[in-house]
């Protein structure tokens, strides 16, 4: 059965027309290196593991576990890590093979908030923050704030999602000329 991932999130809100292409007519993508869905993707090209020690210390760590395959009825995501803080809540941290420049992309967010939401439904915790950690930046701990209603939104669109997969329409679109122009379905998409 069909199920939403991150990255299925990730590129609905992209363009919903890209999800039908891919999900409802099933055409698989022609992946270029510089399409920018590919910022969401997760590259475990260096596998690293912050240690307890100092989770615990910075962060207030009292367990973790690792890669962990979450799911619920819509959602399923395999996350790095699950952290059960000292405070009762719990939390998921994801390691990017990426420079931190300042600024969380959106599609960072979105995963997070993904695997909040399945994190929660799973442990029974409250999930308040998620924590990325930027290995190209000498494994740089960043704190990304997660609220019930980033929750529900991507919860929400998972929804739609599944609709979109079950009713099988070609949506409309919100995406511009800009992202068309790098889109790998550009050439059988109606305009
Ligand atoms: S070409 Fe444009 S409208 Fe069509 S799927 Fe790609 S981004 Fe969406």
């Amino acid at each position: 059965m069909f199920s939403v991932t991150p990255t299925v999130i990730i590129e609905y809100l992209y363009c919903p027309r890209f999800t039908y292409f891919e999900h409802v007519l099933k055409i698989p993508q022609f992946e270029e290196k510089n399409y920018k869905v590919m910022k969401g993707r997760n590259i475990h090209e260096e596998k690293i593991t912050l240690s307890a020690d100092y989770l615990r210390k910075k962060i207030g760590v009292e367990s973790k576990i690792v890669d962990v395959y979450l799911s619920d009825d819509i959602l399923r995501g395999i996350v790095d890590e699950v952290l059960f803080l000292k405070d009762g809540t719990a939390a998921p941290l994801d390691y990017k093979f990426a420079v931190y420049d300042g600024v969380v992309y959106d599609t960072y967010k979105t995963q997070l908030y993904c695997y909040s939401w399945m994190i929660q439904k799973k442990t029974n915790r409250k999930v308040e923050k998620g924590f990325l950690v930027y290995t190209r930046s000498k494994n740089k701990l960043v704190e990304v704030p997660v609220t019930e209603e980033n929750m529900l939104f991507v919860y929400k669109v998972s929804e739609e999602i599944l609709a979109l997969v079950q009713n099988s329409l070609l949506p409309d679109t919100k995406a511009n000329f800009t992202k068309c122009k790098q889109c790998t379905y550009r050439n059988i998409c109606p305009k």
